[in-house]
């Protein structure tokens, strides 16, 4: 069942750009394992996360690479058909650079979690956009039921970059900051904190912290962290001590309420309840730590469940820090 591409994706050991990491070479052979008369291929360019405009870079920049990687599993997959999922700023901005005979574009409106794999497949169903239950997984059971490939923007860029051998682990990384030029940077997979702020001349000579990962699920990282790589969607938001923290949880918080799908109680009244805490600036540490912990063990999903990473680590090294 190994194809070319599969073998290839497994050395260059390719994972999923979306945030989770997952490696690419197995969500392609589950795909091509399971037996079905119809396969669907998604490129996900739904891009919610708060302040991330990585896959909008590559699309702007790289457009007919993505379509090159669509059309490698178009190629590795029988019978399969493919979309591209965007969301409506991009949609609007890239359909004619996008345009294609073999794929077809979905344009969206659906939030945060509108990018979350099973979420955006209920929405092609015509279905709410909410997250389904795993397993199945949607690689095995996806749009129609049939084998479903998702990859997100970046991945299927660098899918085509396999392909002709010109990958070498690079990745994309995104910096943002009130004291920075920041921008989106091609770099080495794995790069520390530390390295690829200096690296891009984007290291701070005054006290800062950073947000790594994403840019409202991301953890707050302090100096003696720094040496740490950035992992989920390489995200780096550079913060000075000067700022202050509630402004940025509240941007944190509002996102969360306005982008979670309202289906279970823990995540859509337990972001209401943070908000409502955070605006008022005062913070009942206690009672945060227990909507905490029902968003973790409760939550459906991985969006309710990672919620109180970045307050937990903004609140713990940060605020709490300063007021030893
Ligand atoms: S955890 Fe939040 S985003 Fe996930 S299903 Fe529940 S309400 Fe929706």
């Amino acid at each position: 069942m190994e194809t070319d591409i599969i073998q290839k994706l497994k050395i260059a050991d390719l994972r999923g750009r979306g945030g989770a990491g997952f490696p690419t070479y197995l969500k392609w052979e589950s795909v091509l394992k399971t037996n079905a008369p119809k396969k669907y291929i998604i490129c996900n360019a739904a891009e919610g996360e708060l302040d991330l405009k990585k896959d909008k870079y590559i699309l702007e920049h790289y457009s007919k690479d993505v379509i090159s990687g669509i059309k490698i599993a178009l190629k590795t997959i029988d019978n399969s058909s493919a979309y591209i999922y965007l969301n409506k700023e991009y949609y609007s901005l890239f359909k004619d650079k996008l345009k294609d005979e073999n794929i077809v574009l979905i344009e969206e409106d659906n939030g945060y979690i509108g990018g979350e794999e099973s979420a955006l497949i209920n929405f092609i169903e015509g279905k709410i956009a909410e997250p389904r239950k795993k397993p199945p997984f949607v690689s095995e059971k996806g749009l129609f039921n049939m084998p479903t490939l998702v990859n997100n923007v970046e991945t299927f860029y660098y899918v085509s970059k396999i392909e002709k051998g010109e990958y070498d682990s690079e990745r994309f990384y995104m910096i943002l900051g009130e004291k920075i030029n920041g921008g989106i940077y091609e770099l080495k997979e794995g790069m520390t904190i530390r390295e690829i702020l200096k690296s891009t001349k984007n290291y701070l000579d005054c006290p800062f912290y950073v947000q790594a990962g994403g840019g409202a699920c991301g953890e707050i990282m302090t100096e003696d962290e720094f040496d740490k790589p950035v992992l989920g969607e390489g995200f780096i938001r550079v913060i000075s001590y000067e700022e202050d923290p509630y402004n940025l949880m509240e941007r944190w918080a509002e996102f969360l309420v306005n982008g979670n799908c309202d289906k279970c109680t823990p995540c859509r009244e337990g972001t209401y309840r943070i908000l409502e805490m955070i605006k008022k600036r005062k913070l009942d540490i206690d009672k945060l730590e227990e909507i905490f912990l029902a968003l973790e063990k409760t939550s459906f999903c991985a969006l309710g469940k990672g919620t109180p990473i970045p307050f937990r680590s903004l609140i713990k090294k940060v605020i709490l820090k300063n007021h030893d």
